[in-house]
């Protein structure tokens, strides 16, 4: 069992220490070299189009607002990006698409979106665009059209779906099914909107949807976009996880015929086992709701200082997922659009949150950073759109600002500085965050490799699992605590390894004597 040292006076003279903001390398003391490999483990950057930088000054964020802050991204660390969709909509978020095959001209125009993948491409950063085919917006012609017909159709008649082929692209039905169902206006007919009245639910069983969707695929992966982020991949059919994971197969195979390295990352905001049983579709990734959210296991980790919970998923993650799929990529996140913002939960506690981006950042699979989360930024209540505000780039220059969505409360304020202060300065959030995706970006194996937990280095907020990748061990030693503690390698596989990276909240090193890491207080180191 580790030992608690009293007075860890240990003189860097005579062991290796890595002091925070150094990254120093430990055997040549000099920068690390970075080891990205190009496949679709990830470092992904989520961004709501609207709210994160505006190149032309109407206030409203854009795809060359994007362009102009790709360095930024690609400098924390990050090669790849979500975007929120960008597809026309009659609302401010665009979760309900009136064209598939176009985009939003408040965002640019497609060869604008064009240009931005290009610039993502040239920097190997890849761009994932929302895919939202659970429903449509009911302002979409093909909705239009079936309302017109159905308005007309006879009383007892069936639809002709040769004289209204849209009449089978929704679900529609002569009674109210349940709560969700809406009247088509001047008609007998219901429809179903199982998240709003304006948001009428697509049948994706139907072949020529299904050949309409692939169409807008097609016009997507011709632009060059790489992966799609599915959203609401659990409400497709409620309550049927096979016929949905049949749809997301369906759309992911057709992608990987036109693009091997196509990737897919699904919404299935539901429990570890439903969400393992999402896996069983053959997609890639799913985010992970049992670690996200301000009460996931990663916040709650941090709340508490015990490692404990948080372990217990990884292992049970490992094994539940490769059982449905061996070649699946976790996706963890803090949180997301949907969500209060972490910074909320962890009550804008800088060491909290450099020690909540720790855990995600060493966490297996390709982590989602929400914008904004690198400087923890603020939500408000639980209105949408106070999740949504604009990126605050600086307190002082309002370049690139935006106005934010129409609805957002006034007076949001961070707690933390904006970017451009945290950049300048080393021990920031921000900074943290850089020095995080540089400990992913030189160890491979914190995304890939299969991971032991060395239960008996395990106690509260102190915690060792080894990671191996293709032949290469790391250990990741966690000490979320708030003293000092000491973790003896000896006996276990880390036994001999040197220490190879660092993590520290606070401005203090770890050290590593006579086989034994003395951690400082919220940090993570990692042992090679
Ligand atoms: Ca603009």
């Amino acid at each position: 069992m580790k030992k608690r040292l009293i007075n860890a006076a240990v003189t860097a003279a005579l062991a290796i220490a890595l002091v925070c903001g150094s990254l120093a390398g430990t055997r040549t003391g000099g920068q690390q070299e970075l080891n990205i490999i190009e496949d679709n483990y990830r470092n992904y950057y989520e961004i709501f189009v609207g709210s994160f930088y505006d190149s032309d000054g109407d206030g409203m964020g854009d795809f060359n607002g994007i362009v102009e802050k790709l360095d930024y991204i690609k400098e924390l660390g990050f090669n790849g990006i979500w975007l929120m969709p960008v597809m026309p909509s009659p609302t401010y978020h665009k979760y309900d698409v009136t064209d598939y095959e176009a985009v939003d001209a408040a965002y640019g125009t497609v060869d604008d979106f064009k240009n931005l993948v290009d610039e993502c491409h040239k920097r190997n950063i890849r761009l994932l665009t929302d895919m939202v085919i659970n429903h449509t917006s009911s302002q979409h012609p093909w909705f239009q059209e079936a309302c017109s017909y159905l308005q007309t159709l006879e009383e007892g008649k069936e639809p002709d779906l040769t004289a209204c082929p849209y009449a089978d692209y929704y679900h529609f039905a002569r009674e109210q099914v349940n709560s969700t169902w809406y009247q088509v206006p001047g008609s007998s007919w219901w429809y179903e909107g199982s998240f709003w009245s304006e948001m009428p639910d697509l049948n994706l069983a139907d072949t020529a949807l299904r050949g309409e969707l692939e169409k807008a695929a097609d016009f997507w992966l011709d632009l060059g976009v790489d992966g799609f982020r599915m959203d609401a991949a659990l409400h497709f059919e409620e309550n049927d996880t096979q016929g949905n994971c049949e749809v997301l197969n369906w759309l992911y195979q057709y992608c990987r015929k036109k693009n091997e390295d196509f990737y897919m990352v699904s919404e299935v905001w539901a429990s570890g086992q439903t969400i393992a049983d999402y896996y069983g579709s053959g997609t890639p990734s799913m985010f992970n709701f049992t670690a996200g959210s301000g009460e996931g296991k990663l916040v709650s980790a941090v709340r508490q200082g015990k490692m404990t919970s948080l372990l217990q998923t990884m292992v049970e993650n490992q094994e539940n997922y490769s059982a449905k799929n061996p070649d699946y990529i976790d996706a963890p996140f803090l949180t997301n659009h949907d969500m209060g913002r972490v910074a909320n939960a962890l009550v804008s506690d800088p060491v909290k949150l450099k020690m909540a981006a720790g855990l995600l950042l060493t966490m297996s699979g390709s982590p989602f950073v929400y914008y904004g989360e690198e400087i923890g930024m603020k939500s408000a209540g639980t209105k949408d759109e106070n999740k949504r505000i604009p990126m605050f780039w600086s307190k002082s220059d309002s370049t690139g600002m935006t106005d934010g969505p129409a609805g957002m409360d006034a007076g949001i304020e961070s707690s933390l500085p904006a970017v451009d202060e945290q950049l300048a300065d080393e021990g920031s959030l921000l900074n943290y965050y850089k020095k995080a995706l540089t400990l992913r970006n030189v160890h491979p194996e914190l995304a890939r490799g299969k991971i032991t937990v060395l239960d008996r280095l395990c106690e509260g907020g102190t915690a060792a699992v080894a990671k191996t990748w293709e032949g290469s061990t790391i250990g990741v030693l966690y000490n979320i605590g708030d003293e000092e503690v000491s973790v003896p390698l000896s006996g276990t596989e880390l036994s001999g390894m040197q220490l190879s990276g660092m993590l520290a909240a606070d401005d203090a090193g770890a050290v590593l004597k006579d086989d034994t890491v003395t951690l400082p207080a919220h940090s993570i180191a990692v042992v090679k």
